[in-house]
């Protein structure tokens, strides 16, 4: 039985004002089901990002509400939404965003501490050992490849345990031996009943998702689901 755990209506993100506004999303409704694995494709600069970080609580909508379960993230105040930030939803940046001067360990601890979780240096090193990372723990981020970078955002997102994922072209800059190893790593996620939403520009990489939004000029122009999903 599905169940919906995202649901936006009529959401709007404006930037700027009068001659250079820029509607980075226009007017988005849409609904996800728990435990989908949902690709978001579509041109640069259409507000794919945008959208990903309103979902996150990242940004807020201009016009419009976003639910996360039963809670509009946007009526949540500081506290509240860093709560939710914190341990409902994972963010994976595009550019890994991880903390330069903070080891791989230290760079997931954070996540742990900001999501009030206990025992949190054996938690962290049991994550970065679940990505193969454990003899990487104390190096920083500079001393590790783009693949090694890219899982110890993920191990940092997955910290909480949050039921929702949401990734920005998460693997826009692996080799293909990386990117093979995330998108096995994404199946089991995704088999383990999470919510992946993904922006990818990579045909091959969202024919894993069960569903496909096309996003243009800020709105959904197209909504497909893959095969048997
Ligand atoms: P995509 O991820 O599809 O490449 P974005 O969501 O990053 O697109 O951007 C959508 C539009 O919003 C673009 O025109 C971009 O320049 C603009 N935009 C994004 N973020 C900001 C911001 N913080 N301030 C002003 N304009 C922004
Ligand atoms: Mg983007």
């Amino acid at each position: 039985m599905s169940e919906t755990v995202i649901k936006l209506e009529s959401v709007r993100k404006t930037y700027g004002s009068g001659a250079a506004t820029t509607n980075a999303v226009s007017d988005i409704s849409m609904t996800v089901e728990r435990g989908t694995w949902v690709a978001i494709m579509g041109p640069s600069g259409h507000g794919k990002s945008t959208l990903l970080q309103l979902i996150g609580g990242l940004d807020r909508p201009s016009a419009g509400r976003i639910m996360l379960d039963s809670a509009e993230i946007g009526s949540l105040d500081a506290t509240k939404l860093a709560a939710v930030r914190g341990t409902k939803i994972g963010f994976v940046f595009q550019f890994f965003n991880l903390m330069p001067h903070l080891t791989a360990l230290e760079n997931v601890e954070i996540a742990l501490w900001l999501g009030g979780a206990a025992k949190r240096k054996g938690r962290a090193l049991e994550l970065l050992e679940h990505f193969g990372l454990g003899d990487k723990a104390h190096h920083l981020p500079g001393m590790l490849s783009g693949g090694q970078q890219q899982r110890v955002a993920i191990a940092r997102a997955l910290a909480n345990d949050p039921e929702i994922l949401l990734m920005d072209e998460p693997t826009g800059n692996l080799d293909s031996a990386a990117e093979a190893e995330l998108l096995s790593l994404l199946d089991g996620l995704h088999q383990a009943g999470k919510t992946l939403l993904m922006v990818t520009h990579n045909p091959a990489v969202a024919a894993r998702a069960q569903r496909v939004l096309q996003v243009k000029d800020g709105r959904i122009v197209a909504d497909a689901s893959n095969g048997t999903a």
